[in-house]
């Protein structure tokens, strides 16, 4: 490594606070620090600012009716339609500038402007109809990273049918369950699609989940991979193109919907267990992802906007399509994986479309910083202007690493903490207002009331770890699990309220994550309140310890769990991933240890360092914490099916056995 960049790491080590950028601020569309006392002295009628950012059709009556918590409503008595935000009411002014930039894997590309856009997503919704396809009746999409995803997405919301995306990646039976859970008559699928450079085949995938589904099933299939894959059609299929053609030039007025209303449902990704079916509505949702990609996300129509999640999962839905999209702004949705074909794919295609948002996981960072700087170093990232994270924690190294050799230490990085069930972000820093510090998201937005309780339900200290809960509604919160109030109350309400009252004060939501709070108010989130380890009487976060050892110089990735001890109870077991020009040594593995000790105390010393190539992740990129468990306590392994990289456990097991 070169001096200046080891004097360049050696100085932000020391740093933990961090100003926005001058230059920033100035262009910030919020920067006025007095919005949080404004919004707290005018809740709830506060979140009219966020409903004045989308049009209604019917003006709504009442901004919260809390009158039976916790079946909280919004914006009530209020009519609109989501495509009609996301599309019609920018034809007149930006009809002619791109809303969709989609750049497949094999480097072709599509652009659709607003104009085309509202044509497609038209024709789509005609043919909907055509099939018979009524307002109320949920629509499932199975479908990869293709525009034809966001455009029935569009086409659903247009004529009030919610629609239910099932991640591509997801298994035939995952498919299965969800067209059941949401007694869903109509499937729009793909033949299939590209996984670097290879055509994976979807359909066949597709007709089995079918299969399984306890009721008859109307098919519209899209024609990806044309004559690479001569893909099966049933009886019930359609071909999208085809259906569309017939279609051409039809226009499709725009239903009007209530506010509350269901916009879509969304399967949570089942990273702690069986996926729950998260209710969004139409006017809280679009209201709340409207605000907070203005706010957070500093989107203006100009802009050429990227977030790198796929629209499968809820950061897709809000920030890829429905966020950007009300906003009127360019939207760049990728097909590909980040190292296809090469290590710089990502950074080549931020400076060719001159991206100004660039929104990604720490988990893709993480990589990036394994990689190493040559990559984004080969290219011009100038346009970029703000830099978002979101989906796990990022522990200061991995966020000062993307702040400065992707940022340039010259834009706001927001380390955004929100779930599908909240609908958008919930704790981040407001970039042209707020300082960062690495490793923490900060502050509830304004107008949100966060705090940590201990398990009596009692305030906990600032600095010590507690329960995160959210002690009042929010437009964009889900208003119950599809077709099961009680597993609603259940999951949510019930370990901190007292479900007999009506009185929403004594409700309170509970996310199921455990953090810290600083003096200043800034929440560092410490992970599930499950991924604990109970060591000789002490609870320790795993999330804490993982954060020390990938403070380590050398060390890209780390996965922490609770082996079982026999005299203290369980022990820390460390798996670990090295940067690429690092390898595993009795050096590293002493300098994990001094980390962890220093960080947190000799308590959490790890008892196993396991060196491994590979980490078992989900399909949202979340690490399988569960999978390693079994591995440290030689336990029979729990389910395998919903990995991105099912292998890596044999490896790991291999290797624990080595040790
Ligand atoms: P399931 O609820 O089915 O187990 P899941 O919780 O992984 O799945 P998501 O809703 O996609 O499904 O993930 C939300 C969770 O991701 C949060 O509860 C939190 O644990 C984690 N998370 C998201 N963003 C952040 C962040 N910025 N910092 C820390 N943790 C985050
Ligand atoms: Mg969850």
């Amino acid at each position: 490594m070169a001096d200046d960049t080891g004097e360049l790491e050696a100085r932000l080590a020391e740093q933990d606070e961090f100003a926005p950028p001058e230059s920033f601020v100035e262009q910030a569309n919020v920067s006025d620090e007095s919005i949080y006392e404004r919004f707290e002295e005018n809740w709830p009628e506060c979140w009219n600012a966020a409903a004045e950012l989308i049009d209604w059709s019917s003006d709504y009556e009442t901004t919260l009716d809390d009158s039976n918590p916790p079946f909280y409503e919004w914006f009530t008595g209020g009519e609109l339609n989501a495509s009609q935000n996301c599309l019609d009411r920018h034809l007149d002014e930006r009809g002619e500038e791109v809303a969709i930039e989609w750049i497949g894997e094999l480097g072709e590309t599509r652009r659709y402007t607003y104009s085309e856009l509202h044509r497609e997503v038209n024709e789509v919704a005609a043919t909907l109809r055509e099939l018979g396809v009524e307002e109320d009746d949920v629509v499932t999409l199975y479908m990869p990273m293709v525009p034809e995803l966001p455009i029935a997405m569009l086409a659903c919301a247009r004529i009030g049918a919610p629609h239910s995306v099932v991640f591509a990646g997801f298994s035939a039976e995952a498919l299965t369950t969800r067209m059941n859970s949401a007694d869903s008559e109509y499937l729009i699928t793909c033949d299939g699609y590209y996984r670097r450079g290879d055509a994976l085949e979807h359909k066949e995938k597709a007709d089995e989940g079918v299969s399984g589904v306890d009721h008859d099933v109307t098919g519209i299939v899209v024609d990806r991979l044309g004559e690479e894959y001569d893909h099966p059609m049933r009886e019930r299929d359609h071909d999208y193109d085809e259906l569309v053609a017939e279609q051409a030039g039809a226009t499709v007025a725009p239903v009007d919907r209530d506010a509350e209303d269901m916009l879509f449902l969304m399967y949570t990704s089942g990273t702690t267990g069986k996926p729950k079916g998260v209710k969004h509505t139409t006017g809280g949702y679009l209201a709340w992802v409207a605000w907070t990609a203005q706010a957070v996300l500093d989107i203006k129509p100009e802009d050429t906007y990227w977030c790198s999640a796929d629209i499968g999962w809820i950061t897709g839905h809000s920030y890829i399509v429905y966020g950007p999209l009300a906003l009127g702004t360019t939207t760049v949705m990728y097909e590909g994986t980040p190292d296809y074909p090469e290590k710089d794919r990502i950074w080549e295609i931020v400076e060719e479309y001159d991206v100004t948002q660039l929104y990604t996981a720490p988990t893709a960072i993480r990589a990036f910083m394994k990689w190493g700087t040559e990559y984004p170093d080969e290219h011009d990232l100038s346009s970029l202007r703000l830099l978002g994270t979101v989906g796990e924690p990022i522990n200061p190294r991995a966020w000062k690493w993307y702040y400065t050799h992707i940022g340039d230490e010259d834009c706001p990085v927001v380390d955004t903490w929100w779930q599908t069930e909240t609908g958008g972000m919930m704790v981040t820093t407001l970039p042209g207002v707020g300082n960062m510090k690495p490793g923490s998201a900060g502050p509830p937005l304004p107008g949100l009331d966060a705090q940590l309780l201990d398990s009596e339900g009692d305030p906990v200290d600032n600095g010590r770890a507690g329960y995160l809960t959210i002690q009042k509604p929010w437009p964009g919160m889900l208003r119950t699990l599809y077709q099961n109030d009680e597993r609603f109350v259940e999951e949510y309400w019930s370990e901190y309220s007292d479900t007999d009252s009506d009185d929403p004060d004594d409700w309170v939501y509970f996310p199921e994550d455990g953090a810290k709070v600083d003096d200043d108010g800034y929440i560092t989130v410490l992970g599930r309140v499950d991924d604990v380890i109970n060591v000789s009487g002490h609870r320790l976060g795993t999330m804490e310890i993982e954060s020390a050892i990938v403070g380590v110089e050398g060390i890209a990735e780390a996965a922490v769990v609770g082996g079982s001890h026999e005299l203290k109870g369980e022990s820390v077991y460390a798996y670990v991933i090295t940067e690429d020009e690092y390898e595993e040594s009795d050096d590293l593995h002493d300098a994990i240890v001094a980390s962890v000790e220093e960080a947190i105390g000799p308590i959490a010393r790890p008892e196993e360092v396991v060196f491994t190539p590979e980490l078992p992740k989900t399909r949202s990129g979340k690490i399988m914490r569960r999978l390693l468990e079994d591995i440290a306590n030689d336990d029979e392994l729990g389910t395998t099916s919903t990995l991105r990289n099912p292998n890596v456990v044999s490896d790991i097991q291999q290797k624990v056995t080595d040790n």
